[in-house]
């Protein structure tokens, strides 16, 4: 099922959506805009480019539209049971204002989620518990077939980098660059698309 898919059409709306909903839980321990700004920082951190950078901020934008559609706040996607398919809804919103190389990754971090269970044995129980939680619900590891899928896709290394730092940047109280430090990035990236 396609879920219902808001449209974001600059880089102001995409940040008052983190000025609005960013203070509600991600994880059991930080908000969603800390979450942001921690994956955002240690793409920075490792030299990535503009896009990628831009993709590690804006990579859970599906679940702050989740909550301006008046959803109720959900720790991670296991709201209630379903999937909100969050990096779909994100990647696809944000594709009138960002290029693929921003949404790409977006769309696929949670698939290189599943793919790192299947292939690292070590992978699963170093996620977070809410991590581990939301894996059920989105399917589980990926089977061979899924995972022979994702590697022929284009752009996975992209996505496991985005992945990797999506699941390191839980660190309570870790104090990183703020929201507004991100915005001439953003802008840059988006005028280029
Ligand atoms: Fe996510
Ligand atoms: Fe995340």
């Amino acid at each position: 099922m396609t879920p219902q898919v808001p449209r974001l059409d600059t880089v102001d709306e995409v940040l008052a959506l983190y000025e609005r909903f960013g203070a509600d839980p991600y994880d059991e321990e930080i908000s969603q805009l800390d979450h942001a700004l921690q994956t955002a920082a240690l793409a920075v951190a490792e030299g990535a480019s503009d896009e990628l950078v831009a993709a590690a901020l804006l990579h859970d934008v599906g679940h702050l539209l989740h909550l301006a559609e008046g959803g109720r706040p959900v720790p991670a996607p296991h709201n209630g049971g379903f999937d909100l398919h969050h990096e779909r809804v994100g990647a696809r919103a944000l594709a009138g204002v960002f290029p693929p190389a921003v949404t790409g990754p977006i769309a696929l971090h949670v698939e290189a989620k599943r793919y790192r269970c299947a292939v690292d044995s070590g992978y699963q129980a170093s996620l977070s518990a809410g991590s581990r939680r939301s894996l059920a619900v989105q399917g589980g590891p990926l089977d061979a077939h899924g995972v022979r899928t994702f590697e022929r896709r284009p752009g996975t290394r992209d996505a496991l980098r985005l992945r990797a730092w999506d699941d390191a940047g839980k660190v309570e109280g870790l104090e990183v660059a703020s929201l507004v430090e991100y915005r001439d990035l953003l802008q840059r990236v988006a005028r280029a698309h």
